[in-house]
């Protein structure tokens, strides 16, 4: 399979979820970014309900929660929430669900501990480490000085978040919907980022780590500034695969569930777009890389640095990963991209 379908063609309406696979329900929130929407994922229990991911902090994401809970049948009783990863479109709501119905959040170390750090501007979250990064690659005065300008933004679309939390870690089985549901950890998108494969339903809630018609963004942070996140990532989504038994990558998560689009089947989607920062081409199906044409990356080396912006024209940029001439995928051949 080179592509991915979609089953599922018909969007939920706001403040619906649709079933889309026995137990497994999707319905998705809006997001105040370039990219519009989260799908966000409910699992039926026995006694009530399991929601994995939460959408942004603000009241019409909680109002349309409150539509959710009204339309599905008797009381909505929430029994957990699960958490794929740290970031804003995430974990928005978790401290909000978890005390409203007195439940634990379920996830990671690294994704709780970050969630902390990052709103707190603390472990080395700090405007000032990453003005600090963007310099030293390159980042014009400018456009350093638009981002000084920035607040916590994480703090505003993460209002609050739990002071505890129930640990996952990789291999763990969990009961969800009464079924198995495996834990992988993925990395480079996130520190610890989860995802969850049901090998009764088949069935991967991939959260950030596969993505139907964008890349995943895979960053260099401040706090690891000569990290090598595309290494992590690519072999990350090697071992998910391995994760389901091995088996080719049209039958690994058949019915993956990714976070933007439609619910598809089959991990592949090639990217509408190349990454900007990064010159590679990602094919997630076949677990492969495609070396970019020869001489691209030279070519991208010598222009001038180039951020992953999420904002629109020329505010200021989002956190995230620029390309550097001595970015360190190019300098050291990690991750297929040979300088
Ligand atoms: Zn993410």
């Amino acid at each position: 399979m080179s592509s991915l379908d979609y089953p599922f063609p018909d969007l939920p309406a706001p403040g619906t979820a649709r079933e889309v696979a026995p137990g497994v329900r999707w319905l998705r929130m809006p997001l105040p970014f370039q990219l519009d929407h989260i799908n966000l994922w409910l699992l039926q229990e026995d006694d009530g309900w399991t929601i994995v991911d939460t959408g942004i902090g603000d009241a019409g994401t909680r109002a349309l929660w409150e539509q959710v809970f009204a339309s599905l049948s008797g009381k909505f009783d929430l029994k957990r929430v699960v958490l794929t990863h740290y970031h804003p479109d995430h974990a928005g709501n978790a401290a909000w669900l978890c005390e409203r119905f007195g439940v634990e959040l379920w996830t990671t170390q690294g994704e709780y501990l970050t969630a902390h750090a990052v709103r707190a501007g603390a472990a080395g979250y700090t405007s000032d480490a990453v003005l600090e990064v963007f310099r030293r690659n390159g980042l014009d005065e400018a456009r350093l000085g638009a981002m000084v300008t920035r607040k916590n933004r994480y703090a505003a679309l993460v209002p609050d978040f739990p002071q505890s939390y129930r640990r996952l870690i990789d291999g763990d089985r969990t009961k969800l919907g009464g079924r198995d549901w495996r834990v992988l950890i993925g990395y480079g998108h996130a520190p610890e980022h989860m995802s969850l494969y049901c090998e009764a339903l088949n069935v991967l809630i991939a959260g950030d780590m596969l993505l139907s018609t964008i890349s995943t963004n895979v960053s260099v942070w401040s706090v690891d500034p000569e990290g090598d996140p595309l290494r992590l990532f690519l072999q990350s989504v090697a071992r998910y695969r391995e994760a389901a038994g091995g088996r080719a990558g049209a039958a690994f998560a058949r019915q993956a569930l990714p976070r933007r689009a439609p619910p598809g089947r089959g991990a592949g989607a090639a990217p509408r777009r190349p990454p900007r920062g990064i010159v590679i081409r990602i094919e997630t199906t076949k677990c492969e890389r495609r070396r970019p044409p020869a001489g691209a990356l030279q070519a991208a080396a010598r222009r001038p640095p180039d951020l992953l912006r999420h904002g629109r024209g020329d505010r200021a940029p989002a956190l995230s990963v620029l390309r550097r001439p001595r970015f360190p995928h190019a300098r050291e051949g990690r991750g297929h991209a040979v300088r």
